[in-house]
């Protein structure tokens, strides 16, 4: 029901990321609300042209468990605006800035979510490449759904260049950061999510990014080391065997024995046949 940019009024801005800023828009003849992404692009067409092929894709995207685009539109400017689901609760990054950490069953829920948004998402053979705390994002129900495939991946950074590149590399797997020694036989991408997501649960249970120790600088030697040649983090005497072992599956260095989307949604650890405390 949206036609063009102008039936959308510009309430607050929500949050800024890489290349972009969202904003709180009302469509002025439903007055639903949706998330408004604005994305600025240099005047490489290249770019943009592969960013807007990504946003047709996203068009046709459509499960319970990832943020739903309703339209894009080209500005005049420049500009790409993607049209969103309004997440009223802000991302899993805000929520651990407030919560510091989260307890295994809320934990186990976000996992079991994420999983089946991936598993949707990998049966459209898209690679979501970016899963971390900022791009899962919360609604007022307390559902979790996955955000920003692709497209932000590709668009010119504004940010801080370091932050943003320590803050995606942070997630990345063995096999992403260092293909020379982790990838023989070529890893598909899916995998890789998977290790993405092993760390932010484990970030959700330990209350802070979690492959790394507390006062080591984190710079970019010391993050590689971490993800292709640290030990597997410790986890809290508390967790139970489960999560560990969920953990576990997720973390594995090497891709080739690391859980798939469909072993995980049966681990005992999100399918729902333990009581978790
Ligand atoms: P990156 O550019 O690497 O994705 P980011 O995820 O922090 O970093 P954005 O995706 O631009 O940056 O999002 C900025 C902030 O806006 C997020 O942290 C999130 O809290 C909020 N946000 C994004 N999309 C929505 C949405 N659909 N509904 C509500 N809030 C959103
Ligand atoms: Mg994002």
């Amino acid at each position: 029901d949206i036609e063009s940019l102008s039936d959308l009024e510009r309430l607050s801005v929500i949050g800024h990321g890489n290349g972009g800023t969202v904003y709180k828009v009302r469509n002025r003849k439903s007055s639903s609300v949706y998330a408004l992404k604005v994305l600025r692009f240099d005047q490489n067409t290249a770019i943009r042209h592969q960013a807007a092929c990504e946003a047709e894709i996203l068009k046709r995207v459509d499960s319970q468990f990832v943020v739903k685009c309703f339209a894009v539109f080209d500005t005049i400017g420049g500009e790409l605006c993607f049209v969103m689901e309004h997440m009223e609760r802000g991302s899993l990054y805000d929520e651990l800035r407030v919560r510091a950490n989260l307890p295994e069953d809320v934990i186990s829920g976000i996992a079991r979510s994420v999983l089946r948004g991936l598993q949707y998402l990998h049966g459209m053979q898209i690679v979501h490449g970016d899963i971390k705390p900022s791009n899962l994002l919360i609604n007022g129900k307390g559902e979790v759904k996955i955000a920003d495939f692709g497209v932000s991946k590709i668009v010119v950074g504004t940010r801080n260049a370091y932050d943003t590149f320590m803050g995606t590399c942070a997630y990345m797997s063995p096999e992403r950061v260092d293909p020379e020694r982790w990838n023989g036989g070529n890893a598909d991408g899916f995998v890789g999510d998977i290790w993405s997501l092993g760390v932010v649960v484990l970030e959700c249970c330990v209350g802070r990014y979690p492959l790394i120790g507390f006062g080591e600088k984190p710079d970019w030697a010391a993050l590689m080391c971490a993800i292709c040649s640290g030990e597997r983090p410790q986890m809290p005497e508390t967790v139970s065997p489960y999560f560990r072992s969920f953990v576990r599956r997720c973390l594995e260095k090497d891709w080739r024995n690391r859980g798939t989307v469909d072993e995980l949604l049966h681990h005992p650890f999100v399918n729902g046949t333990f009581e978790l405390r």
